[in-house]
């Protein structure tokens, strides 16, 4: 099968990339390196089975050329990471929105199947903890920019189960829920890699907050397991499904584990939310996902344990400082 990835430069676009050429398929990526790398994709720049673009979603003529040498698309691309955020709302939305009309767009001229990348992010300030695909979404006011990124990938969704129902075409929403692992930056605000790299270097770890919030972390192998099987998986279509790990962790417990794993003497340092994104931020405190429907439907459900995905983050982050 030939496949599609656009955001395949991305952390969780290349491990995407990298186990689909495993499996023996073809992968053709568009990237616009905003928050990708050409480092990410450097070890398949020589597989005949891989092919790239650099260019971005939200051109049309670029994108319905690529969708038509493919056999599937996975849409990954999107302005990601709470700090970017916060500081470019114009750019997440116009990112997230209308590139997701676009790459709809062109998969649905041929009618041609898509998973579209959603998040946990848009169940807002739910608290029925846990998440189930048919839950209200609760989100916050328009005024914090944070609930920009949620309300621009539940527009992604609604659009993509309306191509389905309208226009017939196979689209699958899968929202992944806090992915981690090797290759993910911390340069966009996310937790564990940001923790990882000031354990190694003995700088303080910056918990936001009280620390007493709770996240769910997948590691990324489970997450592109999960994406290739609901990809591979045609009655997923017209269907959500959450992706992620369903064990629970307080931001305080992480800041420990990765002092321990990491042999560190850091201090752990409280930071209040108002210092560290703008004033009024505001923080889910806790985000589980139901992953019954993902069992179900594909026989497994994430299960890398929290151990594992902390050494493998921390190995990553002592390798980077060596080689600096
Ligand atoms: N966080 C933190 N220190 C950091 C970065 C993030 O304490 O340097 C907190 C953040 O406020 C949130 C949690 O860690 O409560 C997870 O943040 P991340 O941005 O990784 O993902 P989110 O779940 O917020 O999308």
């Amino acid at each position: 099968m030939k496949v599609f990835i656009t955001g395949g430069a991305g952390f969780i676009g290349s491990h995407l990339a990298e186990r689909l050429l495993a499996g023996g398929h073809q992968v053709l990526v568009l990237d616009n390196l905003s928050t990708g790398a050409m480092a990410n994709i450097d070890p398949y720049l020589d597989n005949p089975s891989f092919d790239y673009r650099i260019g971005t979603v939200r051109d049309g003529p670029l994108v319905r050329e690529l969708v038509d040498r493919c056999d599937i698309t996975v849409h990954l691309a999107a302005a990601v990471g709470v700090r970017l955020i916060v500081e470019q709302p114009v750019h997440t939305i116009e990112t997230n929105v209308h590139g997701t009309e676009v790459v709809l767009d062109s998969v649905s001229r041929k009618r041609k199947p898509i998973v579209l990348a959603s998040t946990s992010e848009v169940y807002g300030k739910s608290d029925k903890i846990p998440f189930a695909e048919a839950d209200d979404l609760v989100m916050g006011a328009t005024t914090h920019a944070r609930w920009a990124y949620a309300c621009s990938k539940a527009l992604d969704e609604w659009l993509g189960l309306a191509y389905h129902r309208d226009k017939g075409v196979p689209v699958t929403v899968v929202r992944l829920f806090n992915t981690v692992g090797p290759r993910q930056t911390g340069q966009y605000g996310m937790v564990l890699p940001t923790f990882a790299a000031q354990a190694v270097a003995g700088e303080p770890i910056t918990v936001f907050g009280t620390g007493e919030q709770a996240r769910c972390f997948c590691h990324v192998d489970d997450a592109v397991r999960s994406i290739e099987g609901l990809m591979l998986d045609e009655s997923a279509a017209g269907q959500v499904f959450n992706v992620g790990s369903d064990r629970e962790v307080t931001i305080n417990r992480l800041a420990e584990m990765v002092r321990e794993e990491a042999g560190s003497d850091s201090e752990i340092l409280h930071i209040p939310y108002d210092e560290a994104y703008a004033e009024g931020f505001e923080d889910m405190q806790r985000r589980v996902p139901d992953v019954t429907k993902l069992e179900r439907t594909l026989g497994y459900r994430p299960e890398t344990s929290l151990e594992q995905i902390v050494s493998d983050v921390v190995a990553e982050q002592r390798a980077a400082l060596q080689s600096a």
